[in-house]
């Protein structure tokens, strides 16, 4: 059931939260890995190429800047040298950073809008000529509740953001459907990750902590969620599916006014 058996994923923000969950699990259905890490983050991706190893499967890591197209077009080109093509590319990585829009300059806007927006444009970009010679392939990005349906204050640059991946998964999808290729985001709710409990930019682990006591699931978000429907949508079972973002909250956006 959701074989990913001998598929090849690439996966940015793998090091960590979302990105680390989905690599893991993609990894125990059967696919091998590609790991973009951005090590100024600090975070340990070699936790994550050891779990994919323990899984029987091959991981490659590879250190990615989703700001920079040459960064990205080298990630894209590293992963068809070692294998060969590129069935799954996921689009994961973002910056969240609080700033008040009458501080909003445009250093502050092209940053976050650069990594957020455009860094995946750059992913589906860099792929997209492997996937058409292929025959096919999934495209995959992590938008947000933030901005495709709901408000965060001080966060009109990452809102901005994550509403136009969902723009863009539709019109490309209706695009490159003719070629076999299926686009799809995700729009997490509010996931217990390195994003969520920095409390200077996002909720901290206090805010997640009553978010699980009032959400309708009544239960915090994880990673796990996540990667659990990426496994669906990764997969040739959902062939079907494209032009589509899957909000997956625990109903929260059921009960905010
Ligand atoms: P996270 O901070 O653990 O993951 C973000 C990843 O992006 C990190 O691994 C980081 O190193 C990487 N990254 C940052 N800048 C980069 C750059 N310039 N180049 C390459 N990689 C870079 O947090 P997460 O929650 O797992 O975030 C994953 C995705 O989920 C993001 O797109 C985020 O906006 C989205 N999201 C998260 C939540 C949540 O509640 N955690 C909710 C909605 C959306």
């Amino acid at each position: 059931m959701f074989a990913l058996t001998d598929k090849i994923a690439v996966i940015t923000g793998a090091a960590s939260g979302i990105g680390a969950a989905t690599a893991r699990r993609f990894a125990h259905a059967g696919a091998h890995v590609v790991l973009a890490a951005y090590s100024p983050d600090g975070h340990d991706v070699d936790r994550v190429r050891a779990d994919v190893a323990a899984a029987g499967r091959q991981a490659m890591v590879v250190e990615t800047d989703v700001g920079q197209t040459p960064s990205v077009d080298a990630l894209a080109a590293a992963a068809l040298a070692r294998f060969g093509r590129i069935d799954i590319a996921l689009a994961n990585a973002a910056i969240a950073r609080r700033k008040p829009s009458l501080e909003l300059d445009d250093r502050s806007w092209e940053q976050t809008l650069g990594i957020d927006l455009q860094g995946v444009w750059r992913l589906f970009r860099a792929v997209l000529p492997a996937m058409r010679d292929a025959g096919g392939g999934r495209l995959l990005a992590t938008a947000s509740t933030a901005g495709p349906f709901e408000a965060w204050e001080a966060h009109v640059h990452y809102s901005a953001a994550k509403a136009g991946i969902v723009g863009m998964v539709r019109s490309l999808a209706a695009e490159v459907g003719p070629l076999g290729i299926t686009v799809n985001a995700i729009a997490p709710g509010i996931i217990e990750t390195p994003q969520t409990l920095d409390s200077v930019n996002s909720l901290g682990a206090g805010g997640i902590a009553e978010t699980g006591r009032t959400q309708p699931v009544r239960r915090i978000g994880k990673p796990e969620d996540i990667a659990a429907a990426y496994h669906f949508l990764a997969s040739d079972d959902a062939s079907f599916v494209t032009g589509h973002t899957l909000l997956v909250d625990g109903g929260r956006m059921l009960i905010r006014g």
